[in-house]
């Protein structure tokens, strides 16, 4: 590894209790960056909720709503809808945020957008196994897979389930 500044040799220091590299000639530090993911709750007027079941490693066979991570010069919203289609053919509404999400063990950052959309149509994609709607009760917590996934979607059904009914179809609730 190389310096960004300087081009000369990288070597591992401890800094401030943390393991860094730091360049040998300049001593400038790199910081790993976050990365930018997003995963789409995509749901029938909150009352289901699409879940895909995962043909890849890690969590091969378990439950997940879809994502994937942002390129770069992308728009997180872009993005969403770009990663849903991927996973899921289907009719899509606009992408509303939910919430950001991040955990000190990873170095991914993920926004979490729902989206309404029409699953008379859809089709799995080709990294999914199968695609299902679920009624708000019946979500498989145990075998969804991701606990940042599981953490989002049980963030978006508690805002969205005491009082569904006074949302319009397709609306960010508040
Ligand atoms: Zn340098």
């Amino acid at each position: 590894m190389y310096c960004d500044r300087c081009g000369s040799p990288m070597a591992q220091r401890i800094l401030e209790g943390k393991r860094r590299q730091v360049c040998i000639a300049c001593k400038a530090v790199r910081y790993p960056d976050m990365i930018a993911s997003v995963s789409a709750i995509v749901h029938r007027h909150h009352e289901q909720v699409v879940l895909v079941r995962r043909a890849i490693a890690p969590g091969f066979g378990q439950w997940v709503v879809p994502g994937g991570y942002v390129e770069a010069g992308e728009s997180l919203e872009a993005a969403a809808v770009r990663e849903t289609l991927e996973e899921v053919d289907m009719q899509l509404g606009t992408p509303c945020l939910q919430g950001v999400y991040s955990s000190p063990d990873t170095r991914i950052l993920t926004a979490v957008y729902a989206i309404d959309g029409d699953f008379s149509r859809a089709r799995p994609g080709l990294e999914t196994l199968e695609v299902k709607l679920f009624a708000l009760r019946d979500i498989p917590w145990s075998a969804v897979y991701f606990d940042i996934t599981r953490q989002a979607l049980a963030d978006w059904v508690r805002k969205v389930s005491p009082r569904k009914s006074d949302l319009a179809n397709g609306s960010c609730p508040e």
